[in-house]
């Protein structure tokens, strides 16, 4: 049970949950597109078979269709919405995130003479407090 627990905060922190909560609002934008697919096209379609014949008015079925494209389209819109929304959004908090992590570890500019211990730049070739000669 720690070892679970453990598992879960490395899986928390390491962002994953953010893109798990991605994948699922994706999906669920997705299955939008799915089942806008169904009730459009798919679901007239067969009921068109079904009472269809010789007696099936053309202009009937040119409108039918032509709701459906639009009734799609929009669904397929709203799709590319949301990701594109997302996408923003997971940018900018991978961006937070860098900066964040930037200002933990700075890159070292000093280190410290092995003589008498000072911080000095780390190009130094000389110790400016002692003048001990240091090795590159
Ligand atoms: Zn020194």
């Amino acid at each position: 049970m720690k070892k679970f627990l453990e598992d879960f905060k490395k899986f928390a922190l390491r962002g994953n949950v953010l893109d798990m909560a991605v994948g699922v609002i994706i999906g669920g934008a997705f299955t939008g597109i799915v089942t806008s697919l169904t009730s459009n096209f798919i679901t007239p379609l067969l009921s068109l078979i079904m009472t269809g014949g010789p007696g099936v008015d053309e202009n009937g079925v040119a409108w039918t269709l032509g709701a459906a494209a639009s009734s799609f389209l929009t669904t397929v819109i709203n799709f590319l919405i949301t990701a594109f929304v997302l996408f923003c959004l997971i940018r900018s908090i991978n961006k937070l995130l860098t900066i964040g992590k930037k200002k933990e570890a700075p890159a070292p500019t000093t280190k410290k003479c092995p003589y008498c211990l000072s911080e000095i730049p780390l190009e130094a070739t000389r110790c400016p407090h002692c003048t001990s000669e240091l090795k590159k």
